[in-house]
């Protein structure tokens, strides 16, 4: 049985639901619930309902409303692509319904940015002891990113020793400012300090004052800001050699200048304010009055460039990989209307889906990408939109 249930119906979901619509050798059935049922109709009209069997209104906040879906679809497995905050009461629905479970980015609460994964790792195992399985970040970045490390490690190194993860996006959507998910979670990772792995401790920085100049493939140089990134988390706990991890963003001067401009005008605060009467998260009206990451598909042009820069030791001799995959906004919006962000992050949770439900990965517990074999989820990429090269480098980095 290879029905599922997915939540949310934004930028992400698009792809995932379209992609999953493809394989009906994976998945047998599609059911879609978001807050606002339109957008699932929307989808479902797209894709058809022979593949999208049925379409659901739930408040993903409240775990009791998801658990009674569950009962009412029976899936095999929950694919969460609402937002962080959903985490914990959609995985409290699983395990009220032993149901396995799988997101692509980890739980958040929403009065403080944290962008760690002690909440749900703390429910490794309740989840083991119900016998199912929980599939942390499978996205690009968490995601991706973490198998391209597994993937290194096991074919290319004795030992793995320094982490560079690189997020390029050199494509342009004509707009003066807009974010390429959802803004409220975008601003917020980007706004709070900067972290990064050595020698067995987190150092932090100002946010985006960290600058390298890197020349990406296929794309060019772009300056590069080092952020914390939550996979770097789960890395260097799962890969113990590992002396260094960091994470690089690209952004160009466009963007931070508007970005500077909300920081200090107050616009991308996450403390509520009195307006008229009533409680206003800034960050969250901002994000109304942003364009949708979803409409900016159309007329997208350019590549990402997603990577990581593996540096370590192989019999005996130190050597430099980057594993890295292209992916270009107007052929995504040809294939499914989405913008490469959006397609590659859903690619991905539909093959993390698909390993599940084939049992490649199949354990109970609460998992990260990197603590399953790569090698079926690497071949599946090339084979479902998101080929990746490895090529032997320099370390392009300064310091
Ligand atoms: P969107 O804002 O486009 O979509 C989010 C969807 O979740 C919307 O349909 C929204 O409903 C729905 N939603 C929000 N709250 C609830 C709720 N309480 N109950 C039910 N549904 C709800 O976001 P994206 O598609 O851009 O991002 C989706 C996820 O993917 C996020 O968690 C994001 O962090 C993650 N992501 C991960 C990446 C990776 O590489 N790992 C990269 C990019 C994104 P409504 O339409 O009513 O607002």
């Amino acid at each position: 049985m290879s029905r599922v249930l997915i939540i949310g119906a934004g930028g992400v979901a698009g792809v995932v639901v379209k992609k999953c619509a493809m394989l009906p050798e994976y998945f047998s059935e599609i059911h879609l619930a978001s807050r606002t049922v339109a957008k699932c109709e929307k989808l479902q009209a797209e894709v058809g309902k022979d593949r999208v069997v049925g379409v659901y209104q739930v408040d993903a906040d409240k775990a009791d409303e998801v658990a009674d879906l569950i009962r009412q679809v029976e899936p095999a497995l929950v694919i969460n692509v609402a937002l962080p905050y959903q985490d914990l009461p959609i995985m409290d629905a699983c395990l009220a319904t032993g149901v396995h479970y799988l997101d692509t980015a980890n739980y958040e609460p929403k009065d403080e940015a944290k962008f760690e994964y002690s909440w749900q790792w703390a429910y490794h195992e309740r989840f083991k002891e119900k016998g199912i399985m929980a599939l942390l970040g499978a996205g690009f970045d968490p995601g991706v990113t973490n198998v391209f490390t597994a993937y290194a490690a096991k074919h290319y190194f004795d030992e793995i020793h320094y982490l560079d993860i690189v997020d390029c996006n050199g494509g342009d959507h004509g707009q003066a400012f807009a974010t390429n998910f959802n803004p409220e979670i975008n601003i917020r990772e980007i706004t709070q300090r900067g972290k990064f792995w050595e020698n067995g401790e987190w150092h932090e920085t100002d946010p985006i004052s960290v600058r390298e100049d890197l020349d990406y493939p296929n794309v060019g140089v772009r300056a590069s800001y080092l952020l914390f990134h939550e996979e770097l988390e789960s890395l260097v706990k799962h890969f113990p050699t590992i002396k260094r991890a960091r994470f690089w963003m690209t952004f160009g001067e466009q963007y931070l200048t508007h970005l500077r401009v909300l920081e200090n005008v107050g616009m991308t605060s996450i403390q509520p304010v009195d307006f008229q009467g009533q409680k206003i998260v800034p960050l969250e009206f901002l994000k109304a009055v942003l364009p949708n990451p979803g409409s900016l598909a159309e007329g997208y042009t350019g590549l990402t460039c997603i990577g990581t820069y593996v540096t370590g030791v192989k019999d005996g001799k130190e050597k430099t990989i980057f594993i890295y995959n292209n992916c270009d906004h107007s052929v995504c919006n040809a294939e499914v209307g989405a913008q490469a962000v959006s397609y590659t992050t859903g690619v991905p949770a539909m093959i993390g889906a698909s390993m599940m439900l084939q049992e490649h990965w199949m354990k109970p517990g609460v998992w990260n990408m990197e603590q399953f074999d790569p090698d079926e989820f690497m071949e599946r990429l090339n084979k479902y939109g998101l080929p990746w090269q490895v090529v032997e480098c320099e370390s392009p980095f300064k310091r």
